[in-house]
């Protein structure tokens, strides 16, 4: 391929290392090697039966056409619903766009706000597309760092010490990937007073993992905490994690309405609606029982305790217990110098094992890994075994 082709834009990134490690998984074992993928965070469960059926009809009754560019009428006002059930944020279907996966919603309110040299604050360890987001648009990532010794969340200070003039955003990811971190309504509280100083900072809310949090404590979030903010919050959802309907690709994002609006615009020109016959299925979720999500939170509790203690029982490996998501960010600090302190060099290692995880540095982290427990437990089990044995 010609580099010189490649736009300033599209030099500034690189592929998704979730992604990019999973289709590794993917092609290995294509090519007949015995590999357990705890790389990407995809529930393992089967998508709800009446989301299924919902589609299948869908189909039958001719969701095979275009839809408006930001969703139905029907899955706009389901979102709504969804956003004042679930998340507690009061908003009207005109106030929500859809999209295909939270993963667009993130990157049109980015790409359709941030210009060149605008900061972006962002908390790491991260997700590994925020980042890669804030460059392609031009923008300066201002990492917050956070600590596995504090929960790996930060305090309203923190976030006040790095507010410049250029401050565009602050990213907010709770629960958080990668690292499971819960910010309870307190910890917003205190962010929320940072922001009221600060009117030039919007909040980009990921709440794509509301449902799972394992403390017992209910979702907080700052839409729905604090109504005096909400013009200036984006709060993004959708059903890929909750509903496991990864492949569906569908996510809903609420916020004031020109940016709403900027994201249609952008997305009526980059990719036009999402799919007609996922929409359907989307409804079926937000509208159908949702009683399977605290039996599935459940499962997922479970099976975060089996991986905790299964790598703090490995020399070398430690791991704080997540409180929420489906992830474990694990330190390996004392065995990095088998790997000349490269952490990626680690990952490899442990897919040649026949495990493959994305290593700690692809999050803005160091000396270690994260693994996803959506996985079953005989699988988990396994792949402990295999990473125990890796590592010995
Ligand atoms: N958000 C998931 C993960 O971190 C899905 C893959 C991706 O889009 O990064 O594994």
């Amino acid at each position: 391929m010609s580099h010189e082709h490649l736009s300033p834009a599209l030099r500034r990134i690189a592929a998704s290392p979730t992604t990019a490690m999973t289709d590794r998984a993917t092609a290995l074992r294509e090519a007949g090697r015995d590999v357990i993928s705890l790389s990407v965070g995809e529930p393992d469960f089967a998508t709800p039966p009446h989301v299924i059926a919902a589609a299948k009809a869908a189909l039958d009754a001719g969701a095979t056409k275009y839809t408006p560019v930001t969703g139905t009428l029907h899955l706009k006002q389901a979102a709504a619903l969804h956003f004042r059930r679930d998340l507690g944020i009061a908003c009207q279907p005109e106030q929500v766009i859809v999209t295909a996966g939270g993963k667009q919603a993130i990157f049109e309110a980015l790409a359709a706000t941030v210009g060149e040299g605008d900061e972006v604050i962002v908390p790491s360890p991260w997700w590994v597309s925020y980042p890669q987001m804030v460059r392609f648009a031009g923008g300066q990532v201002v990492p917050l760092v956070t600590h596995a010794h504090h929960g790996f969340r930060f305090e309203a200070g923190d976030l006040d010490a790095l507010i410049t003039p250029r401050t565009q955003w602050l990213l907010l990811n709770s629960p958080g990937n990668p690292t499971g971190a819960v910010y309870p309504a307190e910890m917003l509280r205190g962010i929320a007073e940072v922001l009221r100083r600060h009117p030039q900072v919007m909040v980009l809310s990921d709440d794509i993992y509301a449902p799972l949090i394992y403390t017992g404590q209910p979702h907080a979030t700052l839409a729905a905490l604090f109504p005096d903010l909400a013009d200036r919050v984006c709060t993004v959802s959708g059903v890929s994690k909750s509903h496991a309907m990864t492949g569906f690709r569908i996510g809903v994002a609420t916020g004031p309405a020109w940016l709403i609006e900027a994201m249609g615009r952008l997305q009526s020109n980059a990719s036009g609606n999402p799919a007609a016959v996922s929409q359907a299925a989307a409804v079926a979720a937000f509208e159908g029982p949702q009683d399977f999500l605290a039996e599935w939170r459940e499962r997922f509790r479970q099976r975060r305790d089996l991986v905790v203690s299964a790598v703090n029982a490995i020399p070398g490996l430690s791991t704080p217990v997540p409180d929420g998501a489906f992830y474990c960010f694990v330190d390996a600090t004392p065995l990095m110098g088998r790997f000349g302190g490269d952490d990626g060099k680690l990952a490899l290692h442990l897919l040649e094992h026949g495990v493959a995880v994305v290593a700690a540095s692809a999050f803005g982290g160091k000396d270690g890994f994260r693994i996803s427990f959506a996985a079953d437990e005989a699988v988990l089990e396994e792949a402990l075994r295999r990473i125990a044995g890796a590592l010995a």
